[in-house]
């Protein structure tokens, strides 16, 4: 893979996170379409494939036992075991898009961003908030992905996962209007130095 320290300028990784439910997914399909090369990372995950969802294309879904041997195989660039399943962000295509002079986008939580840090100093981690905390609830039901059981466990980890963002990240974006959480996230992106 690529050594993250060869072409600092060049290299640009961009960490969204956020409490579920905010709408990281939706910024970055937003950030897709407006932004030319963006390489948004599919990450791999032991969580059950939901309705709706594609393998391939929202997430790899794997078993424990090949994602053990995945990270054995020193496959992924960071992992973390969030709401009891595992998620992870596979190597090689991130090192093929750095390669290739794309920004690259990383949609995953606060334990896999401090570890991405360490390897790319110069990733930009960009926290999302919501409006108010409520309103995670709304967009958890409204989004109507996840039973009974998911949503409580997302629910009981925002608080965690806000304090965290809090500490450790240095761009913060509200998520009340859509439009302009995008456009904020685009300023932080375009912004060169920081
Ligand atoms: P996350 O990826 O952070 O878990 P999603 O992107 O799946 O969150 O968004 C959760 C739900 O909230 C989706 O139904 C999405 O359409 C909705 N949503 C996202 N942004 C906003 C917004 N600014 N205002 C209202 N609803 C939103
Ligand atoms: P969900 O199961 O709701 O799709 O995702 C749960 C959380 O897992 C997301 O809020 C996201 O922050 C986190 N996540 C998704 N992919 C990855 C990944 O590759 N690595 C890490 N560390 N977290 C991830």
């Amino acid at each position: 893979m690529s050594n993250p320290e060869s072409n600092p300028v060049k290299q640009q990784v961009v960490v969204i996170s956020g409490p579920s439910g905010v709408g990281k997914s939706t910024i970055c399909g937003e950030l897709i379409k407006r932004l030319d090369n963006v390489y948004l990372s599919i990450s791999a995950t032991t969580r059950p494939q939901k309705a709706g969802e594609q393998d391939g294309k929202d997430y790899y879904f794997i078993g424990r036992d090949e994602f053990e041997k995945q990270i054995k195989a020193g496959n992924f660039i960071e992992y973390a075991e969030v709401f009891g399943n595992l998620y992870g962000t596979p190597k090689d295509k991130l090192a093929q898009a750095l390669e290739q002079g794309r920004i690259v986008l990383l949609e995953i939580d606060v334990q896999g961003a401090r570890q991405v840090k360490k390897l790319y100093p110069e990733a930009k981690l960009i926290f999302i908030f919501p409006p108010k905390q409520t309103e995670l609830q709304n967009r958890i039901n409204g989004r109507g992905r996840d039973d009974g059981k998911d949503i409580e466990k997302r629910l009981a980890g925002a608080g965690i996962e806000i304090a965290a963002g809090w500490q450790h990240y240095e761009h913060i974006v509200i998520n009340d209007s859509l439009a302009q959480a995008v456009e904020e996230v685009i300023q932080i992106i375009k912004r060169t130095g920081e």
